[in-house]
């Protein structure tokens, strides 16, 4: 068993800067780094617009600065995935692949989100070649190109959007024969002039020598008019939802109806569950920061900020035992 002032989960923006700040203030923090090292992040090719790069970063070197900037002040990594943990207790607990044992005063949660994929063969083929999930990330490499988003939704509507401001053209692949998104959103889509919408389409495979050049779709899939269509891209994001990494800490913490942890205020502090309810009540010692608790922004320099705040609101926790 090992005992820790401040334990951190993952290895993202948040999860780095937490444990920076954490480092810093001398709590010697230990920090898992979980199934993917850097977080979301590294799915992305360059980084633009995180402040102090004005030449871009690529993702990794970025995220490898964190990781040695908080390892100058102390902290120590830990490869694995955390596998379960009891916040019921105090210290709290957490396992490493079931078998190496924590005791922590304080838990920092940075497990990030993920974002949902269609999950076709040659979506992996060119992911980073042509296939993001973020637009604000991505969509400055398509600038005067031709690019398709996937999905009905807010995020898909606000990311067509934002591209066809960089865009010659943006096509919206909607599976049913209506957008999912708020009013006002579906307004904004309608009227652009540079989004078209492909309702009642699905996308079949992507196309392309090395990076991504066209889609095969399919509208109306088993009805009597069904046809193929085929479309030129250079782009293809996908923005048909996120699903955060927090469903290991169910039993102890609360979260929302999609599975973000809630927090208090403007603060990183957990609320308590107790028999599967939330009760209002703070979970003393267990932060969350990033995309875990972040359904809105899912910046990576948001996420950096929360993990400070993480940092700074475990310190004065440890510091009041
Ligand atoms: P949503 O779950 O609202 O929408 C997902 C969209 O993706 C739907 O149109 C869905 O289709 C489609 N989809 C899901 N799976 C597939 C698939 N396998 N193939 C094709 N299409 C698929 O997710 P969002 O990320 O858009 O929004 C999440 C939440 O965040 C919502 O509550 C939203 O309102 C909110 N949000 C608010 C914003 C704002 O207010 N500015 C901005 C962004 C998000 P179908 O409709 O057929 O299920």
């Amino acid at each position: 068993m090992n005992k820790v002032k401040c334990l951190i989960i993952g290895s993202g923006p948040a999860g780095y800067t937490a444990a920076i700040y954490a480092s810093r203030a001398n709590l010697q923090p230990v920090l898992i780094e979980g199934p993917q090292l850097g977080g979301q992040l590294t799915t992305t090719t360059e980084v633009e617009n995180f402040p102090g790069y004005p030449d871009g970063v690529e993702p990794f070197r970025m995220m490898d600065d964190m990781k040695r900037q908080a390892e100058r002040f102390g902290t120590k990594y830990v490869s694995g995935i955390v596998t379960k943990v009891d916040f019921s207790v105090s210290p709290k607990k957490v396992w490493v692949e079931d078998t190496e044992e924590y005791e922590a005063d304080a838990v920092i949660i940075a497990t990030g989100a993920s974002a949902k994929y269609l999950g076709i063969e040659s979506e992996r083929t060119y992911k980073g070649r042509g296939v993001s999930a973020c637009a604000t990330c991505d969509g400055f490499f398509y600038r005067k190109k031709t690019v398709a988003v996937v999905g009905g939704g807010d995020t898909a509507c606000e990311e067509a959007n934002y591209l066809a401001g960089l865009c010659e053209k943006v096509y919206m692949i909607v599976r049913k024969p209506y957008l999912r998104a708020s009013e006002i959103m579906q307004q904004r889509v309608l009227n652009n002039p540079k989004i078209e919408v492909l309702f009642e389409h699905n996308t079949v495979q992507l196309t392309g020598e090395g990076k991504v050049q066209g889609a095969d779709l399919v509208y109306r899939k088993g009805e009597p008019d069904e046809a193929m269509k085929h479309i030129a891209i250079d782009g293809f994001f996908l923005a048909i939802g996120h699903h955060p990494n927090t469903e290991l800490f169910k039993d102890f913490i609360a979260r929302d109806a999609e599975g973000y942890i809630i927090t208090e205020g403007h603060s990183t502090q957990c609320y308590q569950m107790v028999n599967g309810k939330c009760t209002n009540g703070k979970l003393d010692g267990v932060f969350a920061a990033g995309d875990c608790a972040d359904p809105h922004y899912r910046q990576a320099i948001v996420a950096a900020g929360s993990g400070a705040k993480a940092a700074i609101e475990a310190d004065k926790y440890i510091k009041s035992l």
